[in-house]
């Protein structure tokens, strides 16, 4: 997905922003009025303050686009609006973040149903914001497209995730212990990197069994609040639906900075080329190595997983598997060995290096890797 090329001259700042060299961001709230499918707010990179009129970062490179689903909140028929601060952040880090209202969701249909209608709306608004926005020039090509959701959108968007070409899954709290419906279990079926994230005991229906986090493809992370609720995640903001609230703080933006770094590792920008190897594995944030320049942009970025040190009510069970590659230092191509090709084999001694991530300057191999198509 990166071209390990120049950034164009037509980027009026010096940098493509990502997850750790951020901007400001816009946003806009669009319809069926506007051309869009659905009601919808879609977030993006921008170099002005004022949210709602902000320009869009154009000529800087092309941005992943990045989906995010909704759960299901009973008396918040706009709920999609509630979900403001992470597109936020991730549209500062150099993603183009699509919040759609999901109907279905919304009146309480379970993702697990066959047939489900938002299945339908996911796949509009992923075409909608490549061919249709007015916009859709800044957007690389799928599978540069990450899916998160929490609830029933983190069940939804796991199925939906499940079956297209997709680079990324986040999960927040997705209720897998009450999925009754006739469609397959979506997490075994991802064959992409994966963040899940949920709460205590509380938070139902949500925790997985060992059994279950065991089936998961490589890479996967995994990020346990012992005392996090199922709403935390929108602390502050007013959800009718919410019963409970957690005594951390700080869950909802270290969760920010969570996803934030999960895409960064495994859906950067057009120039992010080094981007995930700065990532480490357990996804806290590293320290910024920021510009002047950089630094005017940065104010409120990333300060929620380090906020978290020092609450015990902030506890994080952290745990991460990660891929097993090979890299073949002649071809400079990065294999896997959990699904190696017949190339694998043939790689000599001298030339075999086993990488824990990608080495900049090389390339997936097509075959171990067909859907990260990046040359
Ligand atoms: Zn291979």
């Amino acid at each position: 997905m990166s071209t390990g090329g120049a950034l164009p001259d037509t980027c009026p700042i010096g940098w493509q922003p990502n997850a750790l060299a951020p901007v400001f961001f816009g946003a806009r709230s669009l319809g069926p009025a506007d051309g869009a499918p659905v009601p919808l707010r879609i977030f993006f990179p921008s170099l002005d303050g004022a949210v709602e009129s902000a320009p869009i970062l154009a000529g800087c490179g092309r941005y992943p686009l990045i989906i995010f689903c909704h759960g299901h909140c009973i008396g918040d028929p706009d709920h999609h609006r509630r979900w403001f601060r992470l597109p936020a952040q991730l549209a500062r880090s150099g993603y183009v973040v699509v919040v759609p209202r999901l109907a279905g969701i919304s009146s309480g249909q379970s993702p697990s149903v066959a047939d489900h209608p938002d299945l339908a709306t996911l796949q509009a608004v992923a075409g909608w914001a490549r061919s249709g926005w007015e916009h859709a020039a800044v957007l690389l090509p799928p599978p540069a497209t990450g899916l998160a959701g929490h609830s029933y959108g983190a069940m939804l968007a796991a199925r939906f995730a499940s079956t297209r070409p997709v680079a990324g899954y986040a999960g927040l709290s997705g209720g897998w212990g009450d999925w009754f419906g006739d469609a397959p279990r979506p997490l075994p079926l991802l064959d992409l990197p994966t963040l899940l994230v949920w709460g205590g005991a509380g938070d139902l229906f949500t925790q997985l069994s060992d059994a279950e986090w065991n089936q998961l493809r490589r890479p996967r992370h995994r990020v346990i609040f012992a005392e996090g609720e199922h709403w935390d995640y929108l602390k502050g903001v007013d959800v009718p639906c919410r019963n409970s609230t957690g005594a951390c703080p700080h869950l909802g933006p270290a969760v920010d900075d969570l996803v934030t770094m999960f895409f960064g590792k495994y859906l950067p920008p057009e120039f992010g080329d080094g981007l995930p190897g700065r990532v480490p594995t357990s996804l806290a944030p590293p320290p910024l190595e920021l510009t002047p320049e950089q630094e005017f942009f940065a104010g409120g970025f990333l300060n929620g997983w380090d906020a978290l040190s020092g609450h015990p009510a902030c506890a994080a069970g952290v745990s991460a598997v990660t891929e097993l590659l090979v890299a073949n230092r002649r071809t400079r191509e990065t294999h896997s060995l959990e699904r190696p090709c017949r190339f694998v084999a043939l790689i000599g001694e001298r030339n075999r290096q086993v990488v824990g991530t990608r080495p900049t300057g090389y390339h997936w191999c097509d075959f171990c890797f067909p859907r990260r198509a990046d040359g």
